[in-house]
């Protein structure tokens, strides 16, 4: 099988094999004689659309080594008979870690000390701490990441909360958690955190109206889509956040300096990498490698 790996960074080519790009699909010369490939593998930088599949005249397979396929067009692929499999689980915890690293980060004031602490003063003045033992935690999402993000909860003592579609009773059991719908969740959560996919359905779920009833000073962390936030809103009510942790950006493709957010100093941004570890690294690959086999069954 004629196979290309997209959006391949150093550390994964170190555990994949074959022929891998660092490059998008967008910046595919047509000329390059791609017509000739069965199956590709890419990640969220690639928009695998008609436009960027059309020069792959021969393609069969086309694997994303993510968990969303929000950046896939489906129903091209379908049209086109192009199987689609995604990597279901590379290591939720890995998500899950993140989480709390962005979210300590802002309770436990690691950022905003800095300048000062680079200025030569060492004080404890003015960084006030915000303990999560016995804070309620709202998880929207109750699939293999929130589920993680729900277990280190536990160990923080925290008390949580959780919105999803579908609810998991062995879960709820197992885990002590309780589900609400929303807006309660919004209502009663000192910290939120995201872990629903991207639909039309959780398209800006975080939206102006959703963020007023929300308490003044809550949390908010978002490691699972930029676009599940009204990212217009959020700016309009920052000073209602006491600490906003965003691994995901609405728009991240076009990402700059100019962006709004980052001038805003209860924000931290990272640039989507809560899934990038030594340990997924490994999986990605295995898993990405596994799935090329055709006995496999694809999601479309
Ligand atoms: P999952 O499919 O296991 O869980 C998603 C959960 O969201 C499911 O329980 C589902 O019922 C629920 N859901 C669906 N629609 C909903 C709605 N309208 N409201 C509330 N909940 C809804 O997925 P996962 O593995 O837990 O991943 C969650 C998301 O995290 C992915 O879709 C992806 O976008 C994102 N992600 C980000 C990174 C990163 O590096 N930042 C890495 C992996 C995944």
């Amino acid at each position: 099988m004629n196979i290309i790996h997209f959006d391949v960074d150093g550390e994964l080519k170190k555990h994949l094999k074959g022929d891998t790009r660092t490059e998008s699909l967008q910046s595919i010369d047509s000329s390059e004689g791609v017509s000739k490939v069965d199956a590709i593998s890419i990640k969220t930088g690639s928009n695998a659309d008609k436009s960027t599949l059309s020069p792959f005249t021969n393609l069969k397979l086309l694997v994303t080594r993510t968990v969303g396929t929000d950046h896939v067009d489906l129903e091209y692929c379908k049209m086109r008979g192009i199987e689609v499999k995604n990597i279901l689980d590379y290591g939720a915890f890995n998500i899950a870690e993140h989480v709390f690293a962005l979210l300590l980060t802002g309770t436990r004031n690691i950022l905003s000390t800095q300048d000062e602490i680079k200025k030569g003063t060492f004080s404890f003045r003015g960084h006030l701490g915000i303990a999560l033992k016995g804070k309620t935690l709202g998880v929207v999402g109750t699939g293999r990441i929130g589920l993680e993000v729900i277990k280190l909860a536990g160990a923080f003592g925290m008390k949580v909360i959780a919105y999803d579609v579908y609810k998991n009773d062995a879960a709820q059991k197992e885990l002590k958690y309780e589900y609400v719908e929303l807006e309660e969740l919004a209502k009663r959560s000192d910290i939120v955190t995201l872990h629903a996919p991207l639909l039309e359905s959780t398209r800006h779920m975080i939206n102006a109206s959703i963020i007023e009833v929300m308490k003044e000073g809550v949390i908010l962390i978002n490691t699972a889509r930029g676009e599940l936030i009204d990212t217009e809103a959020l700016i309009a009510n920052i000073g209602k956040f006491r600490w906003v942790g965003l691994d995901v950006l609405e728009g991240e493709k076009a990402f700059s300096k100019d962006h709004p957010l980052i001038h805003q100093a209860n924000v931290v941004i990272t640039p989507h990498l809560a899934f990038y570890s030594d340990e997924s690294v490994k999986k990605i690959a295995s898993e990405t490698e596994r799935l090329m086999n055709p006995f496999i069954k694809p999601i479309i």
